[in-house]
């Protein structure tokens, strides 16, 4: 059996593993030049069939060879390693110069914003939060206000009645359409004097439009006290006025009638665009006046609803939208905005 040339054998093996340009070439060459089916591997079985000293100086340099080869594959192999390490490295390099990926910031609504505002104006003034459930009975959204069953007044606002269960009479539970029940809870809850404002969300069975939503907000503010006056009245509400739309504001006091007061007046402040001149001006339409909020002297009723006797003390209550404020001073001509959440007009007020 013609014995291969042995030193073209390392020669070949030598080449094919220095030319591997990866690691899974380099796998490939060693089983072409180092497995048993290789030629290394057929010298090797061929010296079964040579005579002793034969076989053991053909041993030698077959064992040789195969160092050799193993040597050679293990610094190649090496050398890709290190390659393919350095390939990695450079794949997953941070490049600390790079700006950063900022998350998107929240921000607060407009309405929870004004609410805020708001309750702070009347905080600064001495006065503390109240709060009352979105769910009222009949009695404290309409008759302890002074709105018996059977009154007109009720009808502008009549609303969502809930049908429940838990003993409760059909149209006994109401979503509330005021936040004016806070005013007798709140009277209920303690002895007078009582300086509170209390936000919070309304329901009416309205439908959406530029100046209505059928969920929205109102902040209520109730003063009972000795000798209060609807001077008190209006000095709180000029400061109001005057903190929330600016310092140069007016407001004036046109009569108006609210069941739960008495007497009540429609709250306007001067136009904050024009100045109150009125010319030109389309946010106050030429009147130099704005609607501002319902108010009024509380009703000796409402009083006794909340158990105070009218003959000891006396108070004023104002209340309004938050919405509307926050039209007023932003421009916002759709109330439907404020709903629709849209992140591009949310972000930019
Ligand atoms: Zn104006």
């Amino acid at each position: 059996m013609p014995t291969p040339d042995l030193d073209a054998v390392v020669a070949a093996g030598r080449r094919a593993i220095a030319d591997a340009p990866d690691l899974d070439a380099l796998r490939e060459a060693e089983q072409a030049h180092l497995s048993r089916r290789s030629a290394l591997g057929e010298v090797q079985r061929s010296l079964g069939g040579l005579d002793e000293a034969a076989r053991r100086d053909l041993g030698r340099r077959v064992n040789q060879a195969r160092t050799t080869l193993q040597a050679e594959l293990a610094a190649r192999r090496a050398e890709l390693e290190a390659e393919r390490d350095q390939a990695l490295l450079e794949a997953e390099r941070v490049d600390v110069t790079l700006p950063g990926r900022v998350p998107p910031r929240g921000a607060i609504h407009p309405v929870t914003r004004t609410i805020d505002e708001i309750v702070d104006i009347f905080i600064g003034l001495g006065y503390r939060v109240a709060e009352g459930p979105e769910v009222e009975t009949d009695w404290y959204n309409f008759q302890a206000l002074n709105l018996p069953p059977d009154h007109p007044a009720r009808s502008m606002q009549d609303s969502l009645y809930i049908d429940s269960g838990n003993g409760r009479e059909a149209g006994e539970l109401v979503l509330r359409t005021q936040t004016s029940p806070v005013q007798i809870r709140t009277m209920q809850a303690g002895p007078p004097p009582v300086y509170v404002v209390a936000p919070g969300r309304c329901y009416r069975a309205d439908t959406p439009d530029a100046t209505h939503l059928p969920v929205f907000n109102q902040i209520e503010v109730l003063a009972v006290d000795r000798g209060l006056t609807m001077a008190d009245m209006k000095g709180t509400l000029l400061a109001f006025a005057r903190a929330y739309f600016g310092e140069e504001r007016q407001i004036r006091l046109r009569p108006s009638y609210f069941p739960f007061v008495e007497p009540g007046a429609e709250v306007d402040v001067s136009c904050f665009i024009c100045g109150g001149t009125g010319e030109g001006c389309r946010t106050c339409r030429g009147e130099g006046w704005i609607e501002l909020l319902g108010a009024g002297m509380v009703h000796p009723n409402v009083l006794r609803a909340g158990g105070y006797d009218p003959d000891e003390v006396s108070g004023f209550a104002a209340g309004t939208g938050i919405e509307r404020p926050f039209m007023l001073r932003s421009g916002l001509a759709d109330m439907r905005t404020l709903t629709d959440n849209d992140v591009r007009w949310l972000t930019s007020v």
